[in-house]
């Protein structure tokens, strides 16, 4: 499996400026190759693909040897295959119909960038003074609050948080160590709200913690100091640094919490079940809140996922329909319908529960169900050696039983010649679908874009908005 770790990385002037200047030029390179494909586009009707601009790239950095040129080429290759990726949910997002498929979008700046790491990028020092190895970057200090697992390093990237730096180091892990676990683990099913953050099918409930209310209340307040400023201002500037860092501290605090609780859950249970929310479950509620709390959940549920599969224990989601409406003894459904404000789920049967924990028991019941489905294809699959189809559709429906079983030593190895499971490889396998996605009319993906957001660099007579070299970048590097 695929680890992440990040450290806070600490670059020296001269090493800021350097990864400054990739920055800088990830952007032109952006906002050039989005400029070409949809050129291309409109006034030829042709496509370009990412194979056609990862042809191209190797000129566009001859031409621009003092700038571009200077990048790595993979960190500017990972630059357009981002690209690619943005237009591949775009065209997936036209073709489900959604009401704002999401162009891609021109760059005023970009925050990260990706590198090939070095089997060891480590240069060890004494306990605060070790060093990352960072192509044409030279070692920049790091602190390696924690020892980096054993395993085979597949990527890294430099990441900007605020003012701060971070490099996250993906590691893929053969055998990992399994976290201690409790002494008798039980299932669970969890029921993700809002009045509470989660109650578990065991009646336990987890309150929304209240600094979630404080910097949610002080964010706004700084955010109405910034609406009061002029634009482009001393300190307009200054205000937005104290919005980012507002949004920085909660987003840390939503961290936190859910590493804590999934830490906690992932101990004490050998099966978690949760709601997919994926359909909207809570068209009732307000869209503010759902926002607000919709990211944490996601979260959490993602940590609950690799944690238990650390510790040999099963992650499902389950359909969350009805959930709230059946009886969690008899399976009936309540009639009348439960409402928002009804706190107490009373059935026929003699079944008496407060809603969210009644909500809870089912999603377990269809957890259980899930697991056992997933049990007998995984059977099935195990005897049989991986299908040879290529396509990520193919490649996910045979991950996702043993995914959700890892750790029951019957994790799936792909053969030789096959790509493995992870992030990495998600790439590899959507540059394997690709040009499969695309029905679109021209003229329909601009309308979305609002006019202030808009920036337009069809050709060099046009006038550069301030503080944005994209013209410049087009003129530079030629057709
Ligand atoms: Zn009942």
């Amino acid at each position: 499996m695929f680890l992440s770790y990040e450290y806070r990385l600490y670059p020296l002037r001269s090493q800021l400026c350097t990864i400054n200047r990739f920055l800088d030029e990830l952007t032109y390179l952006w906002n050039h190759a989005l400029a070409e494909r949809r050129d291309a586009w409109e006034k030829r009707g042709e496509r370009v693909t990412y194979l056609d601009q990862q042809a191209r790239l190797k000129a566009w950095r001859a031409h621009d040897s003092l700038g571009l040129g200077e990048v790595p080429y993979d960190v500017s290759r990972d630059a357009l295959q981002r690209l690619d990726l943005g237009f591949r949910a775009f065209f997936r997002r036209v073709k489900a119909k959604e009401k704002r498929p999401g162009y891609p979008r021109f760059r005023r700046e970009t925050t990260s960038f990706s590198f090939v790491p070095v089997a060891d990028p480590w240069i060890a020092g004494s306990k605060r003074t070790w060093r990352l190895k960072i192509p044409r970057v030279g070692g920049v200090p790091a602190r390696r609050h924690r020892v980096p697992p054993v395993g085979a390093l597949k990527g890294a990237t430099v990441f900007r948080d605020g003012t701060e730096w971070y490099v996250s180091l993906q590691y893929e892990i053969l055998n990992p160590d399994p976290p201690e676990i409790g002494p008798s683990r039980s299932p669970v099913g969890v029921d993700l709200g809002l009045t509470h953050l989660a109650v578990l099918s065991t009646g336990e409930a987890v309150e929304a913690p209240r600094f979630f209310r404080l910097g949610e209340r002080k964010l706004a307040r700084e955010q109405r100091r910034l609406s009061r400023k002029n634009r482009g201002s001393h300190r307009y500037r200054k205000q937005r640094a104290r919005v980012a860092r507002c949004h920085t501290r909660i987003c840390r605090q939503r961290k936190w919490m859910a590493h804590q609780l999934s830490h906690d859950w992932t101990a004490r249970f050998d099966l978690i079940a949760f709601e997919d929310l994926s359909i909207p479950s809570m068209m009732g509620e307000s869209r503010l809140s759902k926002s607000i709390s919709d990211a944490g959940w996601g979260m959490l549920r993602q940590m609950c996922k690799y944690k238990e599969a650390l510790r040999s224990g099963r992650y499902v989601e389950v359909p969350a329909e009805g959930t709230t409406q059946t009886c969690s003894r008899c399976g009936g459904m309540a009639d009348p319908p439960l409402r928002l404000p009804d706190r107490t789920y009373r059935c026929p049967c003699g079944y008496e529960a407060d809603r969210d924990v009644n909500a809870a028991r089912n999603i377990l019941e269809r957890g259980f169900h899930e697991v056992r489905r997933n049990t007998a294809e995984l059977k099935r699959v195990d005897g049989t050696p991986p299908s040879a189809r290529r396509g990520r559709r193919a490649y996910q429906r045979k991950r996702a039983p043993t995914n959700n079983l890892a750790g029951s030593n019957q994790v799936w190895r792909p053969a030789a010649g096959q790509p493995g499971p992870g992030p990495l490889d998600v790439t590899l396998n959507r540059m394997a679908s690709r040009g499969r996605t695309r029905t679109m009319t021209p003229g329909s993906l601009y309308k979305e874009q609002s006019g202030k957001r808009r920036l337009r660099f069809a050709s060099c007579s046009r006038r550069r908005p301030r503080g944005l070299n994209e013209h410049r970048y087009l003129c530079r590097l030629g057709p």
